[in-house]
């Protein structure tokens, strides 16, 4: 019955239905349900960031409805619907709408949320936004309308930076604000992420670096205007906020099962601290390390396919490089874990490499901009592993 099966997936990401493909790959005929409180279309959220430069409409980013997908993966689709409990004890999860539903083995794949670190005033907040999935995509979409907008972007980090560029790239003017004095502060160090704020700058994104803002409020009627702490006003039609994201780790906590603030805490399995409930993708910590991007859920969803169908499979992750998605400088990073003794940094112009090493003097992490993006390959065979 609809009403349980033997194998709960919560979230519908690229973490969720990566499992329940890699599932059905190997041949396993269990009865899977994907609840999610989105649309359940599939998509592929780095995507996002590279639609509003090609026009793309919302739809051409879904590669798949949640109705076709429920028929490719032969799984039971619960869309936009929320789980608001979690009883281990019954193996049941509770729905938003008070259904109730049973499983043999649950996954955790809930993802993580935009963090907002100030409060927006009823009176904005339809014209301030967060895009974390193809739903707010779709409203943001929308509400650009046809004409070029003025878009002030809050947040230097990875979503912050793609969104600039690309939001640029379709015609609109963006302003970027950050606390950071420089752009990537997380992935670059700051003689490159100089270099990207050169190539954003020169485009014609203004960039407000080293600022935070006073208030956030509408003005003349139209504008909003953002007030920032050296007395700077921006003015602009939507506001897109790129601060950072946090797991999901509200169900697990409140069930009890372990988590950090880097997610709900698993082993190498992708095992939670209760048995039968497992969590992957960006809501779960692995051993220490939530990585938030593509490659290690895939990695994580091929092993714990494995894992549930017997045969426990720890996983792994390499050293794979995160590559940022900024055409007009383009950037690659594989930060250190830890802080590394010194970093050396060669080049000039927007062609840089910085490669951090500790105080033996091994390579444990780099950054790349422009044409130095091409030592990717030969300096990730150098690094040290995510996840050895
Ligand atoms: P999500 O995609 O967030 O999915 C979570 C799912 O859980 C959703 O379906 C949600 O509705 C559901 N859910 C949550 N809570 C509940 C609940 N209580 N009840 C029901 N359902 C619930 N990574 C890269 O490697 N390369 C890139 O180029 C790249 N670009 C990116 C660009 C952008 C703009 C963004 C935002 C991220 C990018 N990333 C990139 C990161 C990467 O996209 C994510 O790591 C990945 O998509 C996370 O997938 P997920 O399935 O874990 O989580």
């Amino acid at each position: 019955t609809s009403s349980h099966a033997e194998l709960v997936i919560i979230g519908t990401g690229m973490a969720g239905i990566g499992l329940a493909r890699a599932l059905r790959r190997q041949g396993d005929q269990r009865s899977i349900m994907l609840v999610s409180a989105d649309s359940g279309d599939d998509y592929s959220k780095p995507l996002l960031s590279t639609g509003f430069a090609k026009g793309l409409a919302p739809e051409q980013l879904a590669q798949r409805s949640a109705t076709d997908l429920g028929e490719e993966l032969n799984a039971h689709m619960v869309i936009h619907t929320q789980v608001t409990a979690l009883n281990v004890d019954n193996q049941t999860i509770l729905l938003e709408d008070g259904m109730v539903l049973g499983y043999d083995a649950l996954v955790l794949a809930t993802g993580a949320a935009p963090r907002v670190p100030f409060s927006i005033e009823p009176s904005i907040a339809q014209r301030c936004f967060t895009i974390n999935d193809l739903d707010d995509y779709r409203r943001f979409h929308t509400a650009l309308g046809q004409g070029p907008a003025r878009v002030a972007i809050v947040g230097a980090g990875l979503v912050g930076c793609e969104f600039a560029n690309d939001l640029h790239a379709g015609g609109h003017r963006v302003r970027l604000i950050a606390p950071e004095g420089t752009l990537l502060p997380r992935l670059l160090p700051p003689p490159l992420g100089n270099a990207l704020g050169d190539a954003f700058s020169e485009a014609g994104i203004h960039l407000h670096l080293a600022r935070s803002i006073d208030s956030i409020a509408a003005e003349n009627g139209e504008d909003i205007v953002l007030r920032l702490d050296n007395g700077d006003a921006v003015s602009a039609d939507l506001v897109l906020m790129a601060t950072g994201l946090t797991p999901r780790t509200a169900l697990a906590e409140s069930a009890g099962l372990n988590v950090s603030p880097s997610g709900i805490v698993v082993d190498r399995q992708l095992r939670t601290s209760h048995p039968n409930i497992y969590a992957l993708g960006d809501a779960a910590c692995v051993d220490g390390v939530n990585a938030m991007y593509v490659q290690p859920l895939q990695a994580s969803a091929k092993a714990l396919a494995a894992t549930l169908a017997g045969a426990p499979t720890p996983v792994s992750f390499g050293a794979w490089p995160i590559v940022v998605k900024t055409p007009l400088l383009p950037v690659v990073a594989y930060p250190p874990t830890n802080t590394p003794e010194r970093w050396r940094i060669e080049g000039e112009g927007g062609d840089i490499s910085a490669l951090a090493e500790n105080k033996d003097g091994r390579l444990i992490g780099f950054a790349l901009t422009g044409g130095c993006v091409r030592r990717k390959v030969e300096l990730s065979r150098a690094a040290p592993a995510l996840l050895g």
